[in-house]
């Protein structure tokens, strides 16, 4: 039979378009893993992605835009409007001052305010009827993340009967904390219609089966939670799906003569013996206050470090419509400015070099090919791929890598990695001095496992293997790599 197309939504098309000099819309195609591992899939079977294309106005040339990016793409692409109100409400509101802060185990930065909740509703609602112009029932629809939780519910009720699948990128709370959503059983049932529900792990999936088991008793549960039976028969799959990346395109890039020049390049302006990198999004999240609270420590309890090490933060613009991130930004540069007025010689050693802004590809994995440390250490994380990729540009098998034991990632990376509490200083600092003091030995070791985690559990793999969960029934059409 016709292998089933591939509708795609997300809260996003995998698209950048932006208004050039001259007023017309340019676009250009995102570079995230999930984009290159589902292009191949969706000019196979054909197929649609439905999402926000990332402006308020410009409804007239938007149309032409979307056509010459689909036409690049090889998929048709269908986008949602979303007004001001909407980014406000849906985003900036209930996915990001709710849903974010509660699955990260942060209630108490949550506002639950009922208007983002409608706001939340209502554009679940639109992104459904975008999805329904678009899908037929012979199609497999693929929804993504914590903005669209409730699109499933939306699309049944709209008379849509082709299988749906979700997987949620950021974690799912344990049942203490699910408990605190106000909404929680209106959530909780939308999920169920669904009829794949996936995690990034286990961990998240144990905690979403311990939710259902108490507020869902009527639901049976099955094979160690990876199956749950409803009233009225219909069978809902649950699984972990850990999320990985294009290791092999971070690995060639990571191997190429700019790449190399660049890398040489930091490391001769900076020719202390051990660079030390940390890179994330402007987020709670990530610890980044504490990741620079550790490394005060670690120049503390270990002065031989001092001069000896340079910590490269770079910190990605993020959210800052929200006044918790425009916070987080001034407690980040306090601190920065603190610890370097400590610890700067008249020599020229600065301890911390500060980055504030994105960069692009080459200039991400020459940081990742310099660094001999990562130092990756969210407090909570759905995955992390900074950390995995790190592992695929340290080409030479001698960085470390320093993991948060909160971060998703530590399933695939936890024989290799330095694992840290990043909520412990002390042991966070003495991780830093143990990779630093690291033998060339053990680092090759320990990096040889990392490259080989990462590698074959990349982010091809990972879409096989939730198609072939999703869609069984197809599975030949699916060859594994
Ligand atoms: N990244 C980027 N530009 C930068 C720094 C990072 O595009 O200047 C990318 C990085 O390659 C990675 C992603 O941002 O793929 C961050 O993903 P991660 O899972 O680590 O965290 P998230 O930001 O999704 O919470």
């Amino acid at each position: 039979s016709r292998p089933r197309r591939l509708v795609i939504v997300s809260n996003r098309l995998p698209f950048v378009i932006t208004p050039a000099a001259d007023g017309s819309l340019v676009s250009r195609p995102g570079s995230g893993g999930l984009v290159t591992a589902l292009l191949p899939v969706l000019r196979d079977r054909g197929g649609v992605w439905v999402g926000w294309p990332g402006l308020v106005d410009h409804e007239a040339d938007l149309e032409a835009a979307l056509a010459s990016a689909a036409g690049k793409a090889g998929y048709r692409l269908a986008p949602v409007a979303l007004s001001a109100e909407d980014q406000a409400g849906f985003y900036f509101g209930f996915s990001n001052q709710v849903l974010w802060p509660l699955f990260h185990d942060l209630q108490s930065l949550c506002n639950f305010d009922p208007a983002y909740w409608r706001s939340y509703c209502a554009v679940n609602h639109n992104y459904a009827q975008a999805v329904l112009a678009e899908a037929r029932q012979d199609d497999f629809v693929w929804v993504h993340d914590y903005q669209l939780l409730l699109l499933g519910a939306e699309l049944r009720r709209g008379g849509l009967t082709a299988p749906l699948g979700f997987f949620l990128h950021i974690p799912f709370p344990p049942l203490d904390i699910y408990l605190k959503l106000p909404w929680r059983f209106t959530l909780l049932r939308a999920l169920l219609e669904y009829d794949l529900i996936g995690f990034q792990t286990l961990h998240d999936q144990r905690n979403f089966t311990q939710c259902v088991r108490a507020l869902l008793p009527e639901l049976r549960l099955t094979h160690r939670g990876s199956r749950a039976r409803l009233p009225d028969g219909r069978q809902v799959r649950i699984g972990a799906f850990p999320i990985g990346i294009d290791a092999a395109a971070f690995q060639r890039q990571a191997r190429s003569p700019t790449v190399l020049a660049a890398a040489d390049a930091l490391r001769a302006e900076l020719p202390n013996r051990e660079l030390i990198l940390g890179v994330d999004r402007l987020d709670y999240t990530k610890g980044i206050p504490q990741r620079l609270e550790a490394f005060r420590t670690a120049l503390h309890r270990h002065p031989e470090l001092q001069e000896r090490v340079t910590l490269i933060q770079v910190v990605v613009p993020s959210r800052d419509d929200i006044p918790q991130y425009r916070d987080l930004k001034t407690r980040i540069e306090q601190l920065v400015g603190e610890i370097n007025g400590e610890f700067t010689r008249p020599g020229g050693w600065v301890p911390i070099h500060y980055v504030y802004r994105a960069l692009d590809r080459l200039d991400l994995v020459a940081y990742y090919r310099a660094a001999h440390i990562a130092l990756v250490t969210p407090l909570k994380d759905g995955m992390n791929l900074v950390a995995k990729e790190f592992c695929a540009c340290s080409v030479d098998s001698d960085g470390v890598l320093i993991l948060s034991e909160f971060a998703g990632a530590v399933a695939q990376l936890q024989h290799g990695a330095l694992l840290v509490n990043p909520y412990d200083l002390e042991g966070t600092a003495d991780a830093i001095h143990q990779a630093c003091s690291m033998a060339a030995a053990e680092r090759r070791k320990r990096m040889q496992l990392l490259r080989r985690a990462v590698s074959r559990q990349n982010v091809f793999r990972w879409v096989n293997g939730f198609l072939e969960a999703a869609i069984a029934s197809d599975l030949d059409t699916f060859p594994l790599p």
